[in-house]
């Protein structure tokens, strides 16, 4: 186990990332102090009351002074502005990430306006549940789960190994990948996804042959499942698809036409057809499975087990 330590660790943003950050780092011991910044007054007492940090800013200046790590858990739109505020405030050899779950969008807002002085390596755990808000952070957020870290060209390997070596430390894997290749991967795996579910809880709720009680009554026929990725935090999410808008209309016309290949496959009774695709995709769970990324249980495996909250069950995307 690496035994990377940071004297100060600075959060801007302190929803389930950033809670569960300072959770989990508190935990194993991998900061000394942790200094707390975020953008309302509610959510900084918030998160004071539950004891999330040491130190808690009103103004990110204040928090970053001093910090030698500096986390961004912000939703992705607002990092240029961010990244413009804390840029003369960063102590010389400082290293500033983030969580953002599109990471060229991030590079293009914060790399032009942070120093020279600093070390800048984007990062994206792929762990999250559909909750929000310092409330909803959790320890073992990150342990078996990925996090991939898009360093830019010329990035020492030294400054990469010490990320990668903190984010161990809290329980991930790590992969190092580049931005463009992330945001493609993401945007099948993940936005995609998130895409769908919106969709198809909108048109349920607006369609009019069938009663919104009668939705939920026969959830437990597939619908619930799209309904807890629908959930996510609409400002995020907002964010992502905003920010990842080339990877998502190329991943997005590749499923349209698919689904078109589908539909005919229903309007011609081509039994075949739907029984090969349904065959090809059902391997996929077993893999997801086999890579430890899900449990094999009925119910998703996201029915609550004894001393396990319904956070920490849903823990297994984004
Ligand atoms: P969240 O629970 O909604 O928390 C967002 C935090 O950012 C809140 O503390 C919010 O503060 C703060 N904030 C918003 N605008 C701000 C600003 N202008 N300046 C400073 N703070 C600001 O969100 P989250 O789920 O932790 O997501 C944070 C990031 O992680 C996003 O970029 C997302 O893409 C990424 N991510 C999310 C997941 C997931 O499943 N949720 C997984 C992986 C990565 P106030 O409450 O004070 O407004």
């Amino acid at each position: 186990m690496s035994d990377v330590h940071f004297k100060r660790m600075a959060l801007i943003g302190i929803g389930l990332l950033g809670s569960s950050i300072a959770l989990a780092a508190r935990r194993e011991g991998v900061v000394d102090h942790i200094a707390i910044h975020t953008r309302s007054a509610e959510t900084l007492a918030r998160a004071e009351e539950l004891g999330l940090g040491d130190s808690y800013h009103q103004d990110s200046t204040e928090a970053v002074t001093d910090a030698d790590l500096v986390i961004v858990c912000t939703p992705v739109g607002v990092c240029e502005v961010i990244a413009k505020t804390i840029a003369d405030h960063l102590k010389p050899g400082a290293m500033v990430t983030d969580v953002g779950s599109v990471k060229g969008s991030i590079i293009k807002q914060m790399a032009p306006h942070l120093p020279d002085h600093v070390s800048f390596i984007p990062g994206h755990p792929i762990a999250g549940t559909e909750d929000s808000g310092p409330d909803a952070g959790f320890a073992d957020l990150f342990g078996g789960r990925w996090c991939i870290l898009t360093p830019l060209e010329g990035e020492p390997e030294e400054n990469v190994a010490r990320l990668k070596g903190f984010w161990e430390r809290l329980g991930s894997n790590v992969e190092i990948m580049d931005a463009t290749h992330h945001d493609h991967v993401l945007a099948i795996t993940s936005h995609l996804p998130h895409l769908i579910a919106y969709n198809i809880v909108g048109t349920a709720s607006d369609l009019e042959m069938v009663r919104n009680s009668e939705v939920i009554k026969y959830s437990a026929g597939g619908f619930r499942d799209f309904t807890r990725l629908a959930a996510s935090d609409p400002t995020m999410w907002r964010d992502v698809f905003l920010h990842n808008k080339e990877a998502a209309l190329e991943m997005l016309g590749r499923f349209t036409e698919d689904l078109t290949a589908l539909q005919r496959a229903i309007r011609w009774e081509d039994g075949d057809a739907l029984f090969d695709l349904f065959s090809r995709t059902r391997s996929i769970r077993r893999s997801i499975i086999d890579a430890g990324q899900e449990i094999d249980a009925s119910d998703f495996g996201r029915h609550i087990g004894e001393g396990e909250s319904e956070a920490e069950k849903s823990n297994t995307r984004l």
